[in-house]
């Protein structure tokens, strides 16, 4: 089953005026894929994927994650915003254990995988370090470690990396792409930077500035290591 299946989709926030933000918006993830979704401000991407995490439903339409219709948040997915929202009081391990204690799950089961994790993105000497002491990147990187965690099914990201400088947001794309070749998980992939899609996207799925509509879907084959 896709991890993603969204089919004419439709969300329209309610109020006074009632913002359409999605308009029949259909896409269908292949197993391990990386999808980039690309489009200026305003057009419906964050509003996709927090339909997607279940944080918003739909007005119309049908969308189903691993093959179940999404009716709030899924336990299967693990989320990455530009503002990692790490908690400033939990030191790094903590926080990317949080989602683990979230479900009532044993932390205990868990260290092999964090360490694994920590050691993946660089992170291994920082684990009982303070989110106020890493940097932006590093910040980020901890933000990760704690969307996979729990071997989720799909790896949600919007603009992960927007609020960084360019270099530091150069960088942590490859080392999203390096961390993604190990991990292998579906992504989908919310940025304004057209380079950034193209460079980690196994496609690029654009979204037009008419709200949510998806004005051309580019699949970019590109040779992986
Ligand atoms: P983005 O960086 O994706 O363009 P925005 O800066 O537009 O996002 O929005 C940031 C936050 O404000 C989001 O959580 C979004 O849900 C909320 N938001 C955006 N537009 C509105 C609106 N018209 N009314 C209420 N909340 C909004
Ligand atoms: P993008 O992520 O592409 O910048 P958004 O999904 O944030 O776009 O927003 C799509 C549209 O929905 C915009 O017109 C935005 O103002 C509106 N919007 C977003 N969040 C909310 C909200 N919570 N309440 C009302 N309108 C919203």
């Amino acid at each position: 089953v896709p991890a993603v299946e969204a089919r004419h989709v439709r969300k329209v926030y309610p109020g006074e005026r009632g913002v359409l933000a999605l308009d029949s918006v259909s896409l269908e993830t292949r197993p391990g894929e990386f999808v980039s979704i690309l489009g200026p401000s305003g057009c419906g991407k964050s509003t996709f994927l927090r339909c997607v995490a279940g944080l918003e439903t739909i007005s119309e339409g049908h969308l189903a994650v691993q093959g179940k219709k999404v009716s709030g948040p899924p336990d299967n997915i693990g989320m990455v915003f530009q503002r990692d929202a790490l908690l400033e009081w939990r030191s790094v391990e903590n926080n990317i254990l949080l989602p683990i204690e979230f479900k009532k799950k044993a932390t205990s089961a868990y260290r092999q995988k964090m360490a694994d994790l920590l050691k993946l993105t660089g992170l291994q000497d920082f684990s009982n370090r303070y989110p106020q002491e890493l940097s932006g990147g590093m910040r980020q990187r901890a933000a990760i470690c704690r969307a996979l965690i729990d071997d989720p099914a799909l790896l949600l990201m919007d603009e992960p990396f927007g609020a960084l400088d360019a270099l530091t947001r150069d960088q942590m794309n490859v080392e999203l792409q390096r961390i993604w070749l190990e991990t292998r998980n579906t992504v989908l992939f919310v940025t304004h930077g057209i380079a950034e899609a193209v460079f980690l996207g196994d496609r690029v799925v654009v979204f037009s500035p008419r709200p949510g509509r998806i004005a051309e879907v580019l699949t970019i084959d590109l040779p992986r290591p």
